[in-house]
């Protein structure tokens, strides 16, 4: 074998390499965004405010191979850029929410609804930029019992 046909040999192996490396990147990346975009679609579709379980149940009908801990890494990145909020309604569960325009949450402490109120000035925000506080975001929460419970 000529030694010029060994070097020719040897970079066909190399791009045939970074070819296969490109596409296994590539492809895990895009499945990861595809991942992403499924949990974060079924979050701003819904107005439940759903634990991160009934979250899976509704994606896994889009991306049926996702598992609950990709869920889970998908909705604390989410959570990290702003996107959503998470929201604890005091029985350990955390619950999620893609609204994240100035609202209040009225949570029943009894059946754990939350109830939305929408509200037009973030009176919260000024309130709290007032006192030099820079806020993370602008749904507040009120704590106590909904009309159905109140009546029990
Ligand atoms: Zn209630
Ligand atoms: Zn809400």
């Amino acid at each position: 074998m000529s030694s010029y046909f060994k070097i020719f040999l040897t970079i066909i192996f190399v791009f045939v390499i970074i070819i296969v490396m490109i596409s296994i990147f590539g492809g895990s990346m895009k499945n990861y965004s595809r991942q992403r975009e499924a949990v974060s679609k079924v979050l701003k579709a819904s107005k439940s405010h759903p634990s991160a379980a009934a979250i899976y149940d509704e994606v896994k009908k889009i991306v049926p191979s996702i598992s609950l801990g990709t869920v889970y890494r998908n909705l604390d990145n989410l959570k990290q850029n702003g996107d959503i909020i998470s929201v604890s309604v005091g029985d350990g569960t955390e619950r999620y929410d893609g609204d994240i325009s100035p609202h209040i949450h009225l949570i029943c402490r009894n059946c754990k609804n939350i109830i939305d109120i929408h509200i037009k000035e973030d009176f919260g925000k000024k309130f709290a930029t007032e006192c030099g506080f820079s806020p993370d975001s602008s749904v507040y929460t009120v704590y106590g019992l909904c009309n159905n419970c109140a009546q029990k």
